[in-house]
């Protein structure tokens, strides 16, 4: 369907920062317009329903999402948190269903949302990169190619 990314991204932000019990800030910045993207509604609200919440739950402080177009081809959403980061020898494993890395702590979660997540970057023909330090953060790097109408 025709998605107008940054009203709905605004609006996954909403809906995790009420649910959240810290109150920390989702810092957006963005090049798009009001441009309809080709792409498929539920996959989009999934991706990027799961990584803002992953960036929210293990994570009190402000966090930035970069959102921007590339060359008329391709959207790239970065997203930074600098909570609780991911140990190295983990991130290989985040895709796996059920997976949830040895420091999650007491957060809450089934570990089935990076592993569809991924699928859904696939099925999009986009890529997807997690760069994480322990005690320092994640960023996670989507890019998505969409049709041009
Ligand atoms: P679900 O998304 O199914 O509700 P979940 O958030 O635990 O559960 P995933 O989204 O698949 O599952 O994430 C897998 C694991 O990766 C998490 O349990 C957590 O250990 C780690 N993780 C994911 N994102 C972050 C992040 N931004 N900071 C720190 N750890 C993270
Ligand atoms: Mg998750």
């Amino acid at each position: 369907t025709n998605i107008q990314l940054l009203p709905l991204i605004n609006e996954i932000i909403e809906e995790n920062i009420c649910v959240s019990e810290t109150n920390q800030k989702v810092i957006l910045k963005s090049n798009l317009d009001i441009k309809n993207y080709y792409m498929d509604s539920i996959m989009i609200r999934h991706i990027f329903n799961n990584i803002i919440s992953n960036a929210i739950k293990y994570s009190s402080k402000n966090i930035t999402i970069d959102l921007n177009e590339i060359d008329n081809k391709k959207i790239e959403f970065i997203i930074k948190d600098r909570g609780i980061g991911i140990p190295d020898d983990e991130i290989k494993y985040l895709l796996d269903p059920f997976y949830r890395a040895s420091n999650r702590g007491a957060v809450q979660g089934t570990g089935f949302g990076l592993s569809i997540v991924k699928r859904f970057v696939d099925l999009h023909k986009g890529q997807m990169l997690i760069e994480s330090v322990v005690d320092k953060g994640t960023a996670v790097t989507i890019t998505l190619p969409y049709l041009q109408q």
